[in-house]
């Protein structure tokens, strides 16, 4: 149920109903909008049936949600939520873009990386050192040295740093380092690890499961926002289907749907959808002319070389090229890069 007040309500009228929702014995998550308040009521709204809601002054009307997310919802808040960090923005007519390894493998690699995309144009410093890899076999991240070596990169360029935390007993670690949380495709639904995140202060980069829907992907949020923290990032990052040519199947659909279900904001990862590095500056002009708020991609100094996702990897000076042309397509959409 959501409760929208009045233009003009005071914060007493909202502190009452606020109150009045406490007693009754559900939970009030309020979003301050340029023109109202929202009031979420969280909880079994049964025990909030009989209380004469639209009676109270400043309140103007009640909605019941029937859809299984709220706090994210357009209809919870209309305003998009935009993200600040440090100099970095995210939402709010402004095209992140989220550049760098796919795995933090040394000092040198990373720093050198981020200088790069730093340059050609880049706006946050992505780099693993955890990694949820298929193969036990496979590179499985530096762990904390990798952390160390983000925020070296971050001190030299100033870019802020998103790096994934898999488990919830990396987070108090990750948290040391980062400045945002990725939470990986394969952990979509980790519920645990979700509600751990919701609990703590920093913004989430949530990518959707290869197998999950867009409204699992706003569940799964949900779970977050639940927690208080409201600071999240989704991220289209393909789907699986039939089509083998690419790695999974970039949802473009899914951007739209999702800006209209939610005020969050939404970013696509062309690598992981493409798999492969080719056709990678071409996803990523179909996700700015597509709505996205931003991408993350991955670049690595010598992909031949990577430890990881190197055919997906892009050089820097073809990252460079890309910015070029995004930059191109974002004044024809009045995006800001
Ligand atoms: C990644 O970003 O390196 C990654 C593992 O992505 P995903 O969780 O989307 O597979
Ligand atoms: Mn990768």
């Amino acid at each position: 149920m959501i409760i929208v007040m009045k233009e003009g309500a005071t914060q007493e009228q909202i502190d009452e109903v606020v109150e009045k929702l406490k007693k009754a014995g559900v939970e009030s998550h309020i979003s301050v909008g340029k023109y109202r308040t929202v009031i979420g009521v969280i909880g079994d709204e049964e025990l909030v049936s009989m209380l004469p809601l639209t009676a109270f002054p400043g309140v103007e009307k009640v909605m019941p949600v029937l859809k299984p997310y709220k706090l994210v919802s357009r209809e919870f808040q209309h305003e998009d939520t935009v993200i600040k960090v440090k100099d970095s923005v995210v939402g709010g007519g402004v095209f992140a873009v989220i550049a760098g390894p796919c795995s933090v493998e040394s000092r040198e690699q990373v720093v050198e990386t981020a200088k790069e995309v730093k340059k050609a144009g880049a706006t946050f410093l992505r780099g693993g050192a955890y990694k949820p890899r298929t193969s036990p076999y496979s590179f499985q991240g530096l762990g904390e040295e990798g952390l160390k070596y983000l925020r070296d990169a971050s001190q030299e360029t100033g870019l802020p740093v998103v790096t994934e935390v898999m488990e919830i007993r990396q987070i108090d670690i990750v948290e040391k380092y980062t400045d945002i949380f990725q939470i990986g495709a394969r952990n979509m639904q980790n519920f645990n690890l979700l509600t751990e995140i919701g609990k703590r202060k920093k913004p989430v980069l949530l990518k959707r499961g290869f197998s999950n829907t867009v409204e699992e992907l706003l569940t799964s949020a949900e779970y977050i926002a639940r927690g208080g923290n409201r600071e999240i990032i989704l991220c289209e990052r393909g789907i699986r289907t039939f089509e083998n040519a690419t790695r999974n199947t970039l949802d473009i659909s899914a951007i739209p749907v999702l800006k209209t279900l939610t005020h969050l904001p939404v970013i696509v990862d062309p690598s992981h959808s493409a798999g492969r590095a080719d056709i990678v500056p071409e996803l990523s002009y179909a996700a700015l002319a597509a709505g996205a708020d931003g991408i993350i991609v991955e670049v690595h100094p010598n992909p031949a070389e990577a430890l990881c996702d190197g055919p997906q990897s892009i050089t820097p000076e073809i990252f460079s090229q890309m910015m070029d042309t995004l930059r191109k397509i974002a004044s024809c959409i009045g995006k800001k890069i």
